[in-house]
C-alpha cells in the first residue's frame, strides 16, 4: 500500500480524498493555489505545498507544478478528484513516465473514452445500446443533412471532445439544422480546440440513467446500480438520487451486467460511469466518464461502500474488497448540490461565510469544505457542498432531506438552498415522475 498520496484538487473532493487515506493509515499531500492558502483541504492534510497562483490554469492544471510536488514531498500516488486534471490522458501518461501511480484509469482508456465519437464506438462494439446517429463523425452540412434525414427529426449535433454540457446544438428541422450545425462546430473549436461534431437523434423525455462500475484492471469488473441525474440545469446535474424511481430490479441486473462486461472486457481499472438516456424501456449509451462523480455518495450510501477506498486498493495493486454477488441495495439515497448562487439567475456568489453549520442525525452526511470565516474564492465551481441523506425508502430519504436542508447554515452569501425546499413541495419530485426538461420547464414557470 502507498505511504504517501497527493491530491490534486481542492474544495470538497479533496476533503473527501483526505478523510479516505486517514482511515487507511496514508499521509495525505494538498496542493493549493496562493487564493486557496486558508483551504479547508491544506488545513486537513499532513502537508500540503502551493503549486502556483489563483488561476486554475497556473495551478491545479499546471502538470509541471503537482509532479515537481509530488517529487518534493515523497507522494507515490496521485488522486485528481473530479475536474481539472482527472480526465487528462496526458497527466496519467506524464505521472507514470515519473514513477508515480496515478489513481484512476490508464492513459489510453482516458483518451478512448474523452473522445466521445471513439467512445461510442468502443461501447457499441462491446455490446452497449448506443442512442441512433451518424456513424462517427459529420464533416459538412451535406453529410449533416443526409444523417439528419435518416435518423429522423429532431437532432442533438454533439462536439467529440465535448463536456460539461458545453457545445450541443438541437435541431428541430431541416432550417434549423445549418445554423446548429454550424455554432455547434464554432463553439467546439472555441471551447475544445476541437471542431468534430457528430449527431444523435434528440430523444424528447429521457431520464438521465448513469451506471457506476469498477473494474481491477485484470479483467475483473462490476457494476453498482444506477444513479437518477435527470434534474439538470443547462445540462449539469443538481439533485441526483440511487436506485432510480423508474428502474426495476430486472432492467438494473440487465444493464449492469452490459455494462461490467464491457469494462472487464477492455480491463478497466478503478471507478468509471457509464452515462444512458433511458426513454421507454430503453437505455442509450451517451458517454462513459473514467472518474469518480460528484454524485458518487449516493451509491455509497446504498451500497455501503467506500469507493475512494477501493481505488487507491485497486490502484496499488490490491484486488477489489467486493464481489458482484455481494453487492446488494439498501434503502434510498439523494444527494443536492449546493452552490454559493443567487437565485432566480444562478448567477455565481463567492464571498465571505459568516456562520456554517452542517445538518447532522442519522443518514445525514454532509461534503463540504466550508467553515466559519472562510472566504469563496471566486476563481473556481461555485459547488461549496454536497448534503447526502439516506432513508430505508425514498419517502424517508425525501422527508430527511427536507429536515436536514432545515438544519443547514450557511451565512452571508447566497446559496442554491431555496430551489430544493420549493422542489421537495413539487408532487412531480414527490412521486418521482421526471425527465431531463423537467427542471428547465419547471424553472422557466417560476421566474
Ligand atoms: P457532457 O459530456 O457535455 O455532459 P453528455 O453527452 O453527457 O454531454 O450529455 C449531457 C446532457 O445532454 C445529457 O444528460 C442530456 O440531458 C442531454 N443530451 C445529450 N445527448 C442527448 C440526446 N441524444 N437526446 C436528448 N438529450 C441529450
Amino acid at each position: 500500500m502507498f505511504e504517501k498520496i497527493l491530491i490534486a484538487n481542492r474544495g470538497e473532493i479533496a476533503l473527501r480524498v483526505i478523510r479516505a487515506c486517514q482511515e487507511m493509515g496514508i499521509k495525505s499531500v494538498a496542493v493549493h493555489s496562493t487564493a486557496d492558502a486558508d483551504a479547508m483541504h491544506v488545513r486537513m492534510a499532513d502537508e500540503s505545498v502551493c503549486i502556483g497562483p489563483a488561476s486554475s490554469a497556473e495551478s491545479y492544471l499546471n502538470k509541471a507544478s503537482i509532479i515537481s510536488a509530488c517529487e518534493i514531498t515523497g507522494a507515490e500516488a496521485v488522486h485528481p478528484g473530479y475536474g481539472f486534471l482527472s480526465e487528462n490522458a496526458a497527466f496519467a501518461q506524464a505521472l507514470q513516465d515519473h514513477g508515480i501511480e496515478f489513481i484512476g484509469p490508464t492513459a489510453d482508456h482516458i483518451r478512448i473514452m474523452g473522445d466521445k465519437i471513439t467512445a461510442k464506438d468502443t461501447m457499441k462494439a462491446l455490446g452497449v445500446p448506443c442512442v441512433p446517429g451518424s456513424d462517427g463523425g459529420v464533416p459538412d452540412y451535406e453529410a449533416a443533412i443526409t444523417t439528419a434525414r435518416a435518423i429522423g427529426f429532431p437532432v442533438i449535433i454533439k462536439a467529440t471532445a465535448g463536456g460539461g454540457g458545453r457545445g450541443m446544438k438541437v435541431a428541430r428541422n431541416e432550417e434549423e439544422l445549418e445554423v446548429a450545425f454550424r455554432t455547434a462546430r464554432s463553439e467546439a473549436k472555441a471551447a475544445f480546440g476541437n471542431d468534430e461534431v457528430y449527431m444523435e437523434k434528440y430523444l424528447q423525455k429521457p431520464r438521465h440513467i448513469e451506471i457506476q462500475v469498477f473494474g481491477d484492471g485484470k479483467g475483473r469488473a462490476v457494476h453498482l446500480g444506477e444513479r437518477d441525474c435527470s434534474l439538470q440545469r443547462r445540462h449539469q446535474k443538481v439533485f441526483e438520487e440511487a436506485p432510480g424511481p423508474v428502474i426495476t430490479p430486472e432492467m438494473r441486473a440487465r444493464i449492469g451486467k452490459i455494462c461490467a462486461e464491457a469494462v472487464g472486457r477492455i480491463n478497466y481499472i478503478g471507478a468509471g460511469t457509464i452515462e444512458f438516456l433511458y426513454e421507454d424501456g430503453e437505455f442509450y449509451f451517451i458517454e462513459m466518464n473514467t472518474r469518480l462523480q460528484v454524485e458518487h455518495p449516493v451509491t455509497e450510501a446504498i451500497f455501503g461502500v467506500d469507493l475512494v477506498r477501493e481505488q487507491i486498493r485497486v490502484a496499488a495493486g490490491l484486488p477489489m474488497s467486493f464481489e458482484q454477488d455481494a453487492l446488494e441495495i439498501n434503502g434510498h439515497a439523494i444527494e443536492v448540490r449546493i452552490n454559493a448562487e443567487k437565485l432566480p439567475n444562478f448567477s455565481p456568489c463567492p464571498g465571505k461565510v459568516r456562520v456554517f453549520h452542517a445538518p447532522g442525525g442519522l443518514g445525514v452526511r454532509m461534503d463540504s469544505a466550508l467553515y466559519g470565516g472562510y472566504s469563496i474564492p471566486p476563481y473556481y465551481d461555485s459547488l461549496i457542498g454536497k448534503l447526502i441523506v439516506h432513508g430505508r425508502d425514498r419517502p424517508e430519504a425525501l422527508a430527511r432531506l427536507h429536515r436536514a436542508l432545515g438544519e443547514l447554515i450557511v451565512d452571508g452569501i447566497d446559496t442554491t438552498v431555496p430551489l430544493f425546499h420549493a422542489l421537495l413541495a413539487e408532487p412531480d419530485i414527490q412521486h418521482g415522475d421526471y425527465n431531463i426538461h423537467w427542471l428547465e420547464k419547471w424553472l422557466a414557470a417560476q421566474f
